[in-house]
């Protein structure tokens, strides 16, 4: 997975966590999280960036599970959670810019 910032037109937009489905304020840019075949899933919460690669893992795969319950509206809800399962298997999760640095010297 690979996590990069995308600038936002117009510069505040109300956006759909890809990974927790909370709705919440962006402004001027926004984490937007990406599997390892550069498939866009979407932006990122604050809480969701902020959080551990084990606990961001796990914040997808029980999204997708809650999709699957059908107990959410989601845009392409059944392939999003499916992404979601595949990428949450994915080894490495790259972070942008120092925080990513220091994400990374930390986790060895
Ligand atoms: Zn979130």
């Amino acid at each position: 997975m690979n996590i990069r910032w995308q600038r936002l037109h117009p510069p505040t937009a109300l956006c759909h966590c890809a990974t927790c489905g909370q709705r919440f304020q962006a402004k001027k840019q926004v984490p937007h999280l990406f599997n390892d075949a550069y498939l866009d899933l979407g932006p990122l919460c604050p809480q969701c960036f902020a959080a551990s690669p084990a606990q961001l893992r796990e914040r997808m795969l029980r999204y997708a599970y809650l999709i699957r319950l059908n107990r959410l509206r989601h845009p392409g809800s059944q392939d999003h959670a499916r992404h979601l399962e595949q990428s949450a298997r994915e080894p490495f999760i790259h972070y942008p810019g120092l925080l990513g640095w220091l994400r990374y010297w930390r986790r060895r």
